[in-house]
């Protein structure tokens, strides 16, 4: 068994040498492991394959909320339930060229439980799109950013067809170059 507290990358990369043939399915599976909670940085996986664009947000609360605690204030409150909203919608988490006519199709958003736990916590989203002409989708831009809060390091998982990697973008750079 994996170890869930390793760092998932060396995993998928594991996998990918192991099981090339597979290793589009492989990738995804893996992109679901756990991984390290760390504040200042949030991870984004972006996955790629024909016409399916699907991306993964895994964010630390006190990035999304501005606190890591159950919502004690009406104010606190008010603020969940925006972001549950947002979330749930799919909506405003990536800027793509218009060209590439992406569509929303599904949204997996399941609200993080604070009574849960006294530890840390984790607010993750996965949307998936149907891009018609994928082609042109030379780069994706992170709007999520744009409502997060204090997120220093961007980390960003990118797998398509012809390449995996990873990428680190500082602050308030946002835009992703897909090849
Ligand atoms: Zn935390």
């Amino acid at each position: 068994m994996i170890n869930a507290k390793q760092p998932w990358l060396i995993y998928l990369l594991i996998s990918l040498a192991l099981a090339a043939p597979e290793s589009f399915a492989a990738a995804e599976e893996k992109l679901d492991e756990h991984v390290a909670h760390e504040h200042g940085r949030i991870i984004v996986n972006l996955i790629l394959e024909g016409q399916s664009l699907v991306v993964e947000l895994e964010a630390p609360a006190v990035h999304v909320l501005g606190f890591e605690h159950a919502p004690r204030s009406v104010t606190q409150k008010s603020k969940v339930a925006a972001i549950n909203l947002w979330l749930e919608s799919g909506k405003g988490l990536l800027n793509v060229p218009r060209d590439a006519n992406c569509q929303l199709q599904s949204v997996n958003y399941t609200a993080p439980n604070f009574d849960r736990t006294t530890d840390h916590v984790d607010y993750k989203a996965r949307v998936n799109y149907r891009c018609r002409n994928p082609l042109v989708l030379a780069w994706v831009e992170l709007a999520l950013l744009q409502r997060l809060i204090g997120v220093e390091i961007t980390t960003v998982n990118l797998i398509t067809s012809t390449l995996q990697k990873q990428l680190t973008l500082k602050e308030r750079a946002s835009r992703v170059p897909l090849r």
